[in-house]
């Protein structure tokens, strides 16, 4: 055939495979289930494929997933009957980073090795490349479903790698087989009994069978059936069954915070499976706030990209399969099919809905999701008119009261003073900061209490959000404070609210000195001790606003 080409991975592949190599990970087997499901993925997009070019399937319509041990050339061979790879496609999957917040996750990794970094493989998984944790040589062949050519892949994980056309005859029929020539450490890796176990642990919830063959010529053993774990009733899943799952629909490797599972009837008939994952996936943050819940149809996987969840859940992982839609849905079908706008509601208003059970169930789990992915869930409040109580009603706030703790908007109202009808907030970057502030003073002094926001998304949500169950909330460095109706705490008479003839000179000079810079000097019941505080004028924004939107400015 052709001459091998040489290729240089690209630079951040190259850092990758230098973790891997030098990984101080000690779990090794997760390079297992990365291929396995990568060898899944590949089953599902030709299922998809073969919708419209059935000619693909030909005479071996079934998927499979099939793992040869050859223990003494220190062999394991993982091979499935999916999609395959071109030439090209080889070159962008195996030397390059396609994956979004890879990267961002790398950098993390590299900053703290020994600790964090360690976990963090294990936790998210890193595809393909922890393929050298266990091997000092991978060969990949590959054969694109349809295609007349095979290609072989192969590195030493060092800083390059080759392609050559491979022999048709040496090829997988179609699909494709990787070879990892273990490290003599990763040995274990060719006996059968350490991969049954390591595939009953991780994988054995994939939607494609996987079978065993232990050594040249003998017989495959199936591992797993590849029956889909969401078909099945939910009084037949063990919790250890679904967290499985959740590890291989998410690509996480912690335990899911809550999991979701219903079946809708009626108009719509459709199950949900969905996860909320224990810790922040990594690509939360991404600026094009796409989620990841998977399409199928008939159980056929159709897409992850139909957008089933609303940008403020987008850290929600698993699937929806419906019987209600044509196999061969097209992108723009997918935009405008009312079936998928009714299971899109449907499942949101799960999700919320059993949110606010784990609320009032379990208020530490709660919290603890509420740390990690509370910063999204409230950008619904401005995003989702139709939930916005609901969601402001789940939210959880540090406040003047709070203590360590944290307190909902119920919470405050219940304890609010006679007569308060506002929800008094301060926003601002930094919590101990906020606490210190002047601008507290009055309000400590009187019990008043004031949330304290510091996600940059609360200075949205708060001047979008006029009300929760009618009481409307106020920036305490806006306007004036208007505290002189509650008394103080010691005892104190409420403040009449005129100033002595002293003050209003003082006011009159400063006035005076400072006109130009601000636009008004008023007394104020806001202090108790510090002499001034700035505040912004009633109208327009509040400070922390204002700084918002300079930065954005620049
Ligand atoms: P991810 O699975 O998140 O995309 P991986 O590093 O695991 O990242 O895999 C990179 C890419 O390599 C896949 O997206 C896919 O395009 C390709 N690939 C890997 N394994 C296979 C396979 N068995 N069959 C077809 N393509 C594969
Ligand atoms: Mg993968």
């Amino acid at each position: 055939g052709t001459p091998a080409e040489s290729h240089v991975f690209e630079a951040d592949v190259a850092r990758l495979l230098h973790m891997m190599v030098h990984s101080v990970y000690s779990d090794k087997d997760v390079f297992l289930r990365e291929l396995i499901s990568n060898a899944a993925d590949a089953c599902e997009k030709l299922r998809y494929e073969a919708i419209a070019a059935p000619d693909l399937l030909a005479q071996d319509p079934s998927s499979r997933i099939v793992l040869s041990l050859d223990e003494d050339n220190r062999r394991l061979l993982v091979e499935d009957n999916g999609i395959g790879m071109s030439h090209d496609e080889m070159i962008e999957a195996l030397g390059t980073i396609a994956r979004s917040g890879t990267r961002a996750f790398m950098e993390r990794i590299e900053a703290n090795k020994a600790g964090e970094g360690a976990q963090l493989i294990g936790q998210f998984g890193v595809g393909f490349y922890s393929s050298f944790m266990v091997a000092d040589r991978v060969d990949v062949v590959s054969r694109r479903a349809g295609s007349q050519q095979a290609w072989l892949w192969s590195s030493d994980g060092k800083g390059s790698y080759s392609i050559a056309s491979a022999d048709l005859a040496e090829a997988p029929a179609r699909g494709t087989r990787i070879a990892l020539h273990l490290m003599e450490d990763a040995k274990t890796y060719t006996s059968r009994w350490t991969l049954e176990r390591i595939v009953k642990e991780q994988s054995g919830h994939v939607p494609v069978p996987i079978t065993i063959i232990e050594k040249a010529g003998a017989e495959p053993t199936e591992l797993t059936d590849g029956t889909a774990l969401w078909t099945k009733p939910k009084s037949d899943i063990p919790p250890e069954q679904y967290t499985d799952f959740y590890r291989s629909v998410s690509g996480q490797y912690d335990d899911p915070a809550l999991t979701v599972h219903f079946r809708a009837e009626g108009r719509h008939e459709y199950t949900a499976l969905a996860f909320v994952p224990g810790s922040q996936p990594f690509d939360l943050f991404d600026p094009d706030r796409k989620g990841r819940m998977k399409l199928y149809v008939k159980r056929v996987f159709i897409t992850d990209d139909a957008e089933l969840l609303p940008r403020y859940l987008r850290f929600v992982r698993g699937l929806v399969d419906t019987a209600d839609l044509p196999l061969n849905l097209s992108r723009e079908m997918i935009q405008d099919s009312p079936t998928l706008a009714a299971i899109r509601k449907g499942v949101t208003g799960r999700i919320v809905k059993d949110l606010e059970k784990l609320a009032e169930n379990d208020a530490d789990a709660f919290l603890k999701l509420w740390d990690n992915f509370g910063s999204v869930i409230k950008e619904g409040i401005y995003e989702d008119f139709e939930r916005r109580a609901q969601l402001m009603a789940l939210a959880r706030f540090r406040t003047t009261a709070s203590g360590e703790g944290q307190r909902s908007l119920a919470d405050y109202i219940r304890d609010a003073k006679e007569g308060q009808d506002t929800i008094y907030f301060l926003a601002g970057g930094n919590l101990e900061q906020l606490k210190a502030s002047p601008q507290l003073e009055g309000f400590r002094a009187r019990s008043i209490e004031v949330l304290l926001l510091t996600d940059p998304v609360d200075s949205f949500w708060v001047t979008n959000a006029p009300e929760f169950e009618g009481k409307s909330f106020k920036s305490i460095t806006q306007g004036a404070a208007d505290l002189a109706k509650f008394a103080k705490s010691e005892g104190d008479t409420a403040a009449t609210g005129t100033a002595s003839a002293e003050v209003q000179d003082f006011i009159a000079f400063a006035r005076e000195k400072l006109a130009g810079e601000v636009s008004d000097v008023r007394s104020s019941d806001r202090l108790t001790e510090s002499a001034a505080c700035l505040v912004a004028s009633e109208q327009g924004y509040d400070r922390q606003m204002e700084r918002i939107l300079q930065g954005a400015g620049r």
